[in-house]
This record gives C-alpha cells, sequence and structure tokens, in this order.
C-alpha cells in the first residue's frame, strides 16, 4: 500500500511540536513527513522582544530545526507558502509544489494594523528575526546620528509603542534596560530620550490583574516610560505619528522610531487559500480540523479555539500553540492507522507571566500572582521548558537562559 504524506507548514511552536511528537510517535517507514518552513531555523517568536531592543543576540533567539528532527523520519523543506489548494491537495511553495494526504498549517500570524493609514510604512512590528534585527538596529542607528548633527534633532531620540498589550509591554521592559546603555555606547543625555506607549484602551494590558498592571507600570515609569493611556493612534506618518483621544483633540508626536504591539492576526496565507476566518483566524474544530476539510489541521495562531467559560477566544499563544501541537500529532497518528476517534483539543491555561526587562516581570501561574525577582524567575523557567519540550536537555543547554538568580 502507498505511503500516507502528512506535510506541515511552519516550524514555529505549533509546528515543530507536530513534527517532533509525530517523529517519536511513528515508525521510520510508516508515513512520509515533510516539514516545510521559510527559514532553515526556528525562532523563539516569544523572545523577539529581547532581540528587537538589543538585549538578547538575534542568534540566541534562534537554531537549526535540523537539530531537532530525527532526518530518518522527518523531511525538512526550506521553502515559502505561498497558497494551499484544498480541493487539489497541494501546497504551492514559490520553490514548486507539495501533494499531501493530511495538512498541518501552523504559519502562525501577522500584525494587525486595523487599517490605520501609515503603519506599514512608517512603523515596525516585532513579528521575526529579520524585524527584531531592523529594529534595534534603526534605533541604534538614531543614537548613533543624533551626536554627528550639526543641528540636533531629539525627536530621534523619541520612541513610541503603538499598544500595551504583552508584546508592548515586554518590549518596552527590555528598552527602559537598553536606553542607558544606548546613552552611554553613544555620548547622549538621558534627559534627551523619551519613550512614549499609546494604548487605546482605559488601561494599560486590559483585562489583567488590576495589582499587577499597576506594579508594571510604576515599573516602566520609573524606568523613565510615558503612557498616553485611552489614546488610539490614528495614523503614521514620515516624523511620528498622529494619536487623538475621543473624535476631536488630536495631537502629533514627532519620533525616530515607531515599534506597532497592539496585535496580530491570522497568516494572510489562510485568506488567500479560501478557508473562512475571523481576523485570519480559522475557528477549528474540537479535533483542530478546519470545518469542511476532515484532512487539514489549523493549529496556533492562524487557529482560533472557544473558551466556553466566558465564550471569547483564547487569546493566541505559545502555550496553546504547543499543547495544540500535542494534540494534532496523537490525531495525526489515528488518522494514519485508521482511527476514527480523534481527541479533543482541551487548553489547560497554567497561567501568563508578562516580563518587564531581563530581572523583573509580573505573572500569575498556578493561581498565583506574583511579581519581581520570583516572576522573572518563572518566566526564565517557561522558556526553557519550552526549549525542553522541543529538544530535550541538549537544547535547553545550548540555548537555555541560566541567569535566573
Ligand atoms: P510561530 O511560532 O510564529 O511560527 C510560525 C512559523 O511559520 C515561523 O517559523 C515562520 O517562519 C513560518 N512561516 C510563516 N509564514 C510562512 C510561509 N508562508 N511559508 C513558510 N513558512 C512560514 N505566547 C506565550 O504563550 N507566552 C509568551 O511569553 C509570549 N511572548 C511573546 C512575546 C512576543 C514578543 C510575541 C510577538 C509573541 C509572544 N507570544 C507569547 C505569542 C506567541 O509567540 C505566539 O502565540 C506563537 O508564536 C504562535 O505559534 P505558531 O506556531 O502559531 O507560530
Ligand atoms: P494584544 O491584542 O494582546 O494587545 C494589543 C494592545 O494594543 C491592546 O491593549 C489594544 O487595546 C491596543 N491597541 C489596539 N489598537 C490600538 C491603537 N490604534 N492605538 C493604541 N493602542 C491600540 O496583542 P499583543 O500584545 O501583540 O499580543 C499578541 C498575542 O501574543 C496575545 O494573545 C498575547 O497574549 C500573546 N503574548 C503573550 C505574552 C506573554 O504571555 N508573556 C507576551 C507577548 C504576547
Amino acid at each position: 500500500m502507498k505511503k500516507q504524506k502528512i506535510v506541515i507548514l511552519g516550524a514555529g511552536y505549533g509546528g515543530l511540536m507536530t513534527a517532533t511528537k509525530l517523529q517519536k510517535a511513528v515508525g521510520v517507514n510508516e508515513v512520509d513527513i515533510q516539514l516545510v518552513n521559510k527559514h532553515d531555523y526556528h525562532y523563539e517568536t516569544t523572545w523577539l522582544h529581547e532581540a528587537s531592543a538589543g538585549t538578547l543576540h538575534h542568534d540566541r533567539v534562534r537554531y537549526d530545526i535540523k537539530d531537532v528532527i530525527d532526518r530518518n523520519k522527518v523531511e525538512f523543506i526550506k521553502g515559502t507558502v505561498e497558497q494551499i489548494n484544498t480541493a487539489e491537495k497541494k501546497v504551492i511553495l514559490q520553490e514548486g509544489e507539495l501533494p499531501y494526504d493530511y495538512l498541518v498549517i501552523a504559519v502562525g500570524s501577522e500584525a494587525e494594523t486595523f487599517g490605520i493609514k501609515g503603519l506599514k510604512e512608517h512603523a515596525f512590528s516585532i513579528v521575526n528575526v529579520n524585524a527584531a534585527r531592523q529594529i534595534r538596529e534603526h534605533i541604534e542607528y538614531q543614537f548613533a546620528t543624533y551626536n554627528n548633527e550639526k543641528e540636533k534633532k531629539d525627536e530621534r531620540l523619541t520612541i513610541v509603542v503603538g499598544g500595551a498589550g504583552f508584546t508592548g509591554i515586554e518590549f518596552l521592559g527590555e528598552l527602559a534596560n537598553r536606553v542607558p546603555e544606548l546613552c552611554r555606547e553613544y555620548d547622549i543625555d538621558p534627559h534627551k530620550v523619551k519613550i512614549i506607549c499609546v494604548e487605546a484602551a482605559p488601561t494599560v494590558l486590559p483585562g489583567f490583574d488590576p495589582e499587577l498592571v499597576n506594579y508594571a507600570v510604576a515599573q516602566l515609569e520609573k524606568k523613565g516610560v510615558t503612557f498616553m493611556i485611552g489614546t488610539a493612534v490614528k495614523e503614521a506618518t514620515e516624523n511620528g505619528i498622529i494619536v487623538g483621544k475621543g473624535e476631536d483633540e488630536v495631537e502629533e508626536i514627532k519620533a525616530g522610531t515607531v515599534v506597532w504591539a497592539a496585535g496580530v492576526r491570522g497568516n494572510s496565507l489562510i485568506e488567500k487559500s479560501g478557508f473562512e476566518a475571523m481576523r485570519g483566524r480559522v475557528k477549528v474544530q474540537p479535533d483542530l480540523r478546519a470545518p469542511g476539510h476532515d484532512d487539514v489541521f489549523i493549529i496556533g495562531d492562524s487557529s482560533l479555539v472557544i473558551n466556553e467559560e466566558i465564550n471569547r477566544p483564547y487569546p493566541p499563544t505559545a502555550q496553546i500553540a504547543m499543547q495544540q501541537g500535542v494534540t494534532c500529532a496523537k490525531n495525526l497518528v489515528a488518522l494514519i492507522r485508521g482511527k476514527e476517534e480523534l481527541e479533543t483539543f482541551t487548553p489547560d491555561i497554567k497561567g501568563t507571566v508578562c516580563s518587564l526587562g531581563e530581572d523583573d516581570a509580573i505573572g500569575v501561574a498556578f493561581g498565583k500572582k506574583m511579581t519581581g525577582g520570583t516572576a522573572s524567575f518563572m518566566k526564565k523557567v517557561i522558556d526553557n521548558r519550552s526549549l525542553y519540550m522541543i529538544g530535550g536537555p541538549s537544547l535547553v543547554l545550548k540555548k537555555g537562559k541560566f541567569n535566573i538568580l
């Protein structure tokens, strides 16, 4: 009998978890597995704010995919997916075509710009390793240029962060630690630097525990961050951003750097391939398959799972993407072995920890609130755990965070 073929698109948290779980569960000749990714490395999306601020080298946030896959069972293909043709069961890559029997779509997310004018042209987003490098280098360029100009442009030293969700806050934490270093490196008076966070909601980290939010705001303000709450970014321009409070109150903030961290949507590949989606995310069935497509699983940030307790979607997180990878691998094994009964995906949310720089954080884990060193320790344990789950102890030794005391 012809061997069946599983194609996994994306080697992020969801895709790589599926591949590494599958390779443990199947025999060498049981099924063909192909893993496709844009780059030959995996990056820790959850560490990109550090590479963007320049507090962690970009090579620390990535590792070779070939180091964690069993090449006897999984073939890695470096390629960029352009579209999926579900009717003909094939994936169209920039580099060619791939037929499949079962497909896993785990291509992550993109920045959500809500159609706001000028953002795509004038703002950066923390979306992958190269984008993170560009943000770091752009900020350094602004600092390096400042003292070499006859007419000093103070706005070069203004950095605006749009959105005070978890990404915005984690980036601000790193930035607030990095700016004093940059000032020393480039002979700049720290008082000239402005870090401004613009948040449309009435609070930072909307929906998160208010006591922890107050702690985060106080810590970041102490390090020089200014929050503009209840204020929405309306437009990005060559010179900075336009913000608004309500309909009439509009203000221009001149800035050398604008980082857009105000939310994500599913990968545009989803809509391009004809899946019915909400902001690029497909509401998957309990077994993680796309409605109407019994041979297609969608996991990670391009999938949408409803939290029945509050009747709202779970926020897209690495925590969920990895757990989906485990269920997806089990369900694929069941299908290739001819079983009809598939496992239902049930998220097991262990908590949320938000870093405020290298040595500070806030969080709720296993029902307990924490701040400062304890929360920061927990964050590093979580980071190391995700390495362990995909690549075992050797990956933790190679890439782990051990500056935990
Ligand atoms: P990803 O991990 O983003 O992987 C997608 C993969 O698909 C990438 O390798 C990409 O190169 C590849 N790909 C994309 N398009 C194509 C294409 N067309 N062709 C081929 N390959 C493609 N979540 C948490 O749970 N905890 C945290 O602490 C946390 N911190 C975060 C910090 C930051 C700064 C950010 C930005 C996010 C954070 N998140 C966190 C959210 C988390 O990173 C995402 O939910 C998670 O990465 C989603 O996993 P995924 O597998 O769907 O996508
Ligand atoms: P988010 O949706 O969680 O937050 C975006 C923020 O931007 C919101 O507070 C929103 O009110 C604000 N916003 C939207 N439009 C705006 C505008 N025009 N002007 C100003 N502010 C505006 O998005 P995120 O922070 O990018 O996070 C994406 C996902 O990644 C989330 O699911 C999050 O939980 C996850 N994440 C988790 C962690 C962690 O667990 N430590 C860290 C980073 C990201």
